[in-house]
């Protein structure tokens, strides 16, 4: 043991990170000597680029994945006096979105082995209140799919997928030969949400997306992200009550040009735009994201194959309705050494493995505890909490780096 920590005493690797490479930087650095930094031609171009690559119709990028929840949120209409079902295995950003509108998060709980939530258990919880079921994509293995639609169906809810793990994933209710979806199509939902922070697929420093087929929603997300205000002629519902003069006399070849200055704030929006640097790098990045998840996944099948039959912690399983795109790679200590999690976790840090925890169930944050949720109500998912420890797990691992990982955290074990 010691000579592995003497070895590598410097070196510390984390659980995440982002892939930049030359091409990225040349973009970037593009955009900054062109004439538009925010609201120019990148953006579009990106949302086109990423709805084509997910199989969505529209995408509407933003300044984080939160703010793209929120603006998911706020285009169904989810406000006061409603409800929503989540998972408490998810960063806070999912239920916090529901409750900057107002409604109110209610938890399922979650399956053991894959951390997503229990789709049998999302019925109970149903009301005359419930609106909306947001299922996330935990570590990037997709839930299950038909099973949420049916339940939302039956039920006339809308689903909002949090795919902030999940960007190039995909999904089939078949099996692993049949016909996959890609995560993003929105094949089961009114509208996913992806997240481009830099521990994410591909990054843009900081930014967000919502995918959607649908029309309305896809005009709501565009005026929220933008102050509520529109510059669209064809939705102006004031500009005759305030101009009672008209076009006669003016010129043919300025008619066009009459109305430039002109804007209508509709609702009140945010300034959740993403910038044009942002979005040439989330162009670039896009590019290789398939690439990015192979890796993720090669990564996945040689730590497989050196924990397979362990016996002191569970490894990740792939459904066969799911093809992960593997954000997390999620380890699950065995009962018996749920109560040395805490010293474990700490060796692994000591001896530079940047392992990290995902997640505290969200409910369980004194915020949530102020607001009445108690703990004990999600009982799985707060195993699953006392059990869980994301590896390094991204693209630039190299080789070399895995087998490092994968000799310290045995090492672990084995003193
Ligand atoms: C990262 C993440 C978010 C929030 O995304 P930001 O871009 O950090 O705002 C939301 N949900 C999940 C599951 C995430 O992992």
């Amino acid at each position: 043991m010691s000579k592995i920590i003497n070895k590598n005493r410097l070196k510390f690797i984390p659980y995440g990170r982002q892939y930049i490479d030359k091409e990225d930087i040349q973009e970037v650095v593009k955009v900054l000597k062109s004439d538009f930094l925010t609201q120019g031609p990148k953006i579009p171009e990106f949302e086109e680029k990423l709805a084509g690559y997910c199989g969505s119709r529209y995408a509407v990028v933003f300044n984080s994945g939160t703010s793209a929840l929120h603006g998911a949120y706020f285009a169904l209409g989810l406000g006061k006096g409603d409800e929503f079902i989540t998972s408490p295995i998810t960063f806070v950003a999912t239920a916090n979105a529901g409750l900057y509108l107002g409604a109110k998060p209610v938890f399922v709980d979650v399956e053991s082995d894959t951390g997503n939530i229990d789709a049998s258990k999302i019925e109970k919880k149903i009301t005359k209140r419930t609106r909306l079921i947001t299922p996330v994509h935990y570590a990037g293995h997709p839930v299950d799919l038909d099973r949420i639609r049916d339940i939302a169906t039956r039920h006339k809810l809308f689903v909002v997928e949090d795919a902030c793990h999940a960007l190039g994933a995909k999904y089939s209710h078949q099996s692993k030969t049949n016909n996959w979806t890609k995560i993003g199509s929105c094949s089961h939902s009114d509208m996913t949400v992806l997240s481009f922070h830099p521990v994410k697929h591909i990054t843009t420093g900081e930014g967000g997306a919502v995918l959607t087929t649908n029309k309305d929603f896809y005009k709501k997300l565009v005026m929220f992200r933008s102050h509520g205000i529109t510059k669209d002629k064809t939705l102006f519902t004031n500009y005759d009550n305030l101009h009672n003069y008209n076009n006669y006399g003016i010129h043919s070849n300025l008619i066009s040009h009459v109305d430039d200055w002109y804007y209508e704030m509709q609702s009140l929006g945010y300034n959740y735009r993403m910038t044009d640097i942002q979005a040439a790098l989330g162009i670039s990045q896009l590019r290789k994201l398939d690439t990015f998840v192979e890796k993720r996944r090669a990564i996945a099948d040689v730590y497989r194959k050196a924990f397979l039959n362990n016996t002191y912690f569970d490894i990740p399983t792939e459904k066969d309705y799911a093809y992960s795109s593997y954000h997390l790679y999620a380890i699950r200590l065995k009962d018996k050494y749920k109560n040395r999690k805490k010293e474990i976790f700490a060796r692994m840090r000591k001896i530079g493995l940047g392992v990290q925890v995902h997640y505290i169930p969200v409910y369980l944050q004194p915020y949530y505890r102020e607001l009445g949720y108690k703990n004990g109500s999600c009982p799985v998912a707060e195993d699953f909490y006392h059990k869980e420890i994301s590896l390094p797990m991204f693209p630039g691992l190299k080789h070399k780096d895995i087998k490092t990982v994968i000799e310290k955290v045995l090492t672990v074990f084995n003193s």
